[in-house]
């Protein structure tokens, strides 16, 4: 299992050309393009422990962890069987399931804004966010929504604007096909800046529905809260009588068993989760105050539903995902992995003398090319996104999978043994050095 060079090979090249005529770009989800670092996606046939094997036969470490869930590591066996068992009983019965209730039990045990309150299972992020805010904006009754420059919340149409991740990436922040009247309620903000939600909550009051943040956002890149400012936007949001929902879908389970809520001691209303809470299986989940989750129909007005929802696979595979991690509860081991890891990431930035931001909470980080410190998505964007390219390459050159895009987080996962992470750091020292030569 040694890493080797994943650029694509040739069963990868030909994949993608024949991807490229029946799917566009190639890919079912643009963050999946290398457009922004160059050369074609390498394909992936299987994945295990902190390991990619892409169709070319070569291994790769990963980082991308399939953009957040993968943190027990790829196929971990638990997990895999449980999947494996509840396919065997039937695929999907739109119709109640004891797992859907022990799931949302453990939910609701686990994730502070879910105490004592309700959940809701859709399948994606997307569904999750765009929920959740139909949801506030039922429950108080008024129309805009807050959200941060360079956030990302999903494709919803009104979420669509100053959009971070993939929009960001392919300078397309806001997007063709949604009307104007469709984002005329969407006002944004940049994070960490509780003056600027102040500012606007005062400009409209009485009209906020709800503000919606990532407490970490990943989808600018990896940017940590302002001590203090989670709290900030909590009080504002009591004071002005509005829905505080904390996009968890990247943070949920990530940076604490808990998530941001817990790690910063921060309750929001509502909660969005996905990724980790599927175990790589689509699940997403929206929940929060017993009083506003009662407008969810068939309780209330609000209508939100799903063939899918709660799927008793998908559910399979988050249940054992969770128990694991309730059970083993690894985040000091994790934190101590990513925290050497990212350590060891700047000691090689800095002796190549390459200017590297390095911004980590828990187990997801992102290196920024750029000197001086980076706390919104203004700060993001002034990073040198051809040296990144240019890393991106050699990191991939030398087996070391990352997100293609300078505004993503990377993730450590419980998988990433020493093998792992040495490899990692030898793979950095020579693709620093690569930048350093440009
Ligand atoms: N919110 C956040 C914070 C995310 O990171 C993502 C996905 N990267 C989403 C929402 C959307 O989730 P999905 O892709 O499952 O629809």
């Amino acid at each position: 299992q040694i890493p080797g060079d994943g650029r694509a090979g040739a069963n990868s090249r030909a994949l993608f050309n024949a991807a490229q005529f029946v799917i566009p770009g190639g890919v079912n989800s643009p963050v999946r393009a290398f457009k922004a670092v160059g050369g074609d996606p390498p394909f992936i046939r299987a994945a295990r422990g902190p390991y990619l094997l892409t169709e070319d036969g070569v291994t790769l470490v990963d980082y991308v962890g399939t953009w957040g869930p993968a943190i027990l590591g790829h196929a971990h066996p638990e997990v895999v069987d449980a999947v494996c068992r509840a396919a065997r009983d039937g695929l999907s019965f739109g119709a109640c399931t004891a797992g859907e209730v022990e799931f949302a039990e453990l939910l609701c045990r686990l994730v502070p804004a879910l105490k004592g309150g309700m959940v809701r299972l859709v399948s994606s992020g997307t569904e999750a966010t765009m929920s959740a805010l139909r949801l506030a904006r039922g429950f108080t009754g008024r129309s805009k929504i807050v959200k941060v420059d360079g956030g990302y919340h999903g494709h919803a149409d009104f979420l669509l604007v100053a959009a971070g991740s993939g929009a960001a990436t392919l300078g397309i922040p806001g997007s063709e096909g949604v009307p104007a009247a469709t984002v005329a309620d969407t006002l944004t903000v940049p994070f960490n800046s509780a003056a600027a939600v102040e500012q606007v909550l005062e400009q409209h009051r009485g009209q906020v529905a709800a503000v919606i943040v990532e407490p970490v956002p990943g989808n600018m890149g990896c940017v940590p809260p302002r001590p203090g400012y989670l709290q900030e936007l909590r009080d504002l949001c009591t004071r002005e009588g509005v829905v505080l929902v904390f996009d968890e879908v990247m943070t949920g389970f990530r940076v604490a068993l808990g998530g941001a809520g817990q790690r910063y001691g921060v309750i929001p209303d509502l909660v969005c989760l996905g990724k980790i809470v599927g175990g790589g299986m689509p699940v997403g989940a929206y929940g929060g105050r017993r009083d506003i989750m009662q407008h969810v129909a068939p309780l209330g007005p609000v209508y939100q539903a799903g063939t899918l929802s709660g799927n008793p696979v998908a559910v399979a595979a988050g249940l054992a995902t969770l128990q694991i991690l309730a059970r083993d509860d690894p985040y000091a081991a994790l934190e101590a992995t990513s925290a050497a890891l990212a350590a060891g990431l700047s000691a090689r930035a800095a002796k190549a003398g390459v200017p590297v931001v390095m911004n980590r909470v828990g187990a997801m980080f992102t290196g920024f090319f750029r000197a001086g410190e980076v706390h919104d998505y203004d700060d993001a964007k002034a990073s040198d996104l051809g040296a990144f390219a240019e890393f991106h390459r050699e990191m991939l050159t030398c087996g070391v999978y990352l997100a293609p895009s300078q505004f993503e987080a990377s993730f450590v996962s419980l998988a990433h043994d020493a093998a792992a992470i040495d490899h990692t750091l030898s793979a950095a020292e020579a693709a620093f050095a690569a930048v350093a030569r440009r």
